[in-house]
């Protein structure tokens, strides 16, 4: 099969629901992915933040291979090994106290407003549900994680969306406590904001949020599906920040690859959620916790630094480029905003994409680079080339 071949079968039958790039891709090694056509590319996206270890991981792919060949599948009414291992080390190495395991980030969040909400009704009574999230936010395509998203591009189509969200400026601390009133139980936020741009929240701002929330009995949720599982150089973002959230939900790359996603209570609220409350088919899925199991046994503090060094190079490198489009660059590790000017974001992605090398956009004006976390020095180096040679007016 070709690629042409490829894309007309795709898309005869499956819905429009993207706008995909013309590149149909086959297999891959390390950080560099082959098209149907057998052309390389370099990898700066990871799918989009999910294949965490790169392509063709020998211990990732031994652990799926033997998971699934030992027990691919048992419902929720019974135990197995892969998930509880992981349990543990996801909570040993947080400090929160237990976890939910589900399938993608949108469920993930879900799960953490169905938790805050239960939390609050358990406590205060009824009136207490509201949920306060931020401008330039995204938190799923669910109807409530749309409706949680603060952007108002989400809130079309589909009405009517869940009630019970407000969104504030992030950054203004004000603007958050007058809109966190006796009926807020819960305030949702990513600490990078991932899709609107790569937009790192500001250290003392985030402490007052922290210190807030904990003096009104409001819940601080994380949402780390973008910057959690080793992202921003350490296993959470939330750990570079200084503070103990009740909630964070993760997915993305955890599992790198397999669907897999969940949530972090910490003591506060960990056993608001009992029999009956929540439920999901597949989550904690022994191949997917298997496979996030050599995702986290990878990340160790030298393979963490790694990262924060691979992150601190890249950016080093594009600022020595000197490069007319290049405004700003921002970020945290190998989660790395450039913010372009005088040329579209997605002009350059598709650029990119006829060069050999697949990226993102994130926001109006960012291009983001969320390369594998295992990717080499050198096929950085590829990739770089091949950016400057693009960005050349
Ligand atoms: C991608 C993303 C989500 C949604 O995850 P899905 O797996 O697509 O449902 C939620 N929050 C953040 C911060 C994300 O980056």
């Amino acid at each position: 099969m070709t690629n042409k071949d490829l894309i007309h079968l795709h898309d005869q039958h499956i819905m429009g629901t993207y706008g995909r790039f013309p590149i149909a891709l086959s297999h891959g090694k390390g950080a560099t992915l082959y098209d149907f056509d057998g052309k390389a590319y370099i990898d700066f996206a990871s799918g989009i933040g999910v294949n965490s270890l790169g392509y063709g991981n020998e211990a990732w792919v031994r652990a799926v291979a033997e998971q699934a060949a030992r027990l691919g599948h048992v419902s929720n009414l019974y135990y197995t090994e892969p998930a509880a291992r992981l349990a543990e080390a996801l909570c040993r190495r947080t400090g929160m106290d237990k976890v939910f395991f589900a399938n993608s980030g949108a469920e993930s969040n879900e799960g953490l407003i169905k938790l805050a909400r239960k939390y609050s009704h358990d406590k205060y009574g009824p009136e207490r549900s509201q949920i306060v999230t931020l401008h330039q936010s995204f938190h799923g395509r669910t109807i409530s994680t749309l409706a949680a998203t603060g952007q108002d591009v989400f809130h079309n189509h589909f009405f009517p969306f869940t009630e019970g969200f407000v969104h504030v400026p992030a950054g203004d601390i004000d603007a958050l406590k007058t809109a966190a009133g006796t009926g807020t139980c819960a305030v949702l936020l990513e600490l990078i904001q991932g899709e609107g741009g790569v937009l790192p929240l500001d250290k003392v701002y985030v402490a007052e949020v922290a210190a807030f929330c904990k003096a009104q009995d409001i819940l601080l949720l994380i949402d780390e599906v973008q910057t959690g599982i080793g992202r921003t150089g350490s296993l959470f973002a939330f750990q570079q920040y200084g503070i103990t959230p009740d909630g964070v939900s993760f997915a993305k790359g955890i599992a790198g690859g397999v669907p897999f996603g969940g949530f972090l209570a910490a003591e506060t609220c960990s056993t608001v959620l009992g029999p009956g409350t929540h439920a999901t088919t597949f989550g904690g899925n022994p191949i997917g916790a298997a496979a996030a199991g050599v995702v986290l046994d990878t990340l160790t503090d030298e393979t963490l630094r790694e990262i924060t060094d691979k992150g601190r190079y890249i950016q080093e490198q594009i600022l020595s480029m000197q490069n007319p489009y290049v405004a700003e660059i921002r970020g945290l590790g190998l989660m790395i905003g450039i913010i372009l000017q005088d040329i579209s974001h997605k002009e350059v992605v598709g650029k990119l994409g006829d060069a050999g090398v697949l990226a993102l956009t994130a926001g109006s004006e960012t291009l983001r680079l969320l390369p594998p976390l295992t990717i080499s020095y050198a096929e950085i180096d590829t990739g770089l080339a091949i950016l400057q040679s693009v960005l050349t007016p």
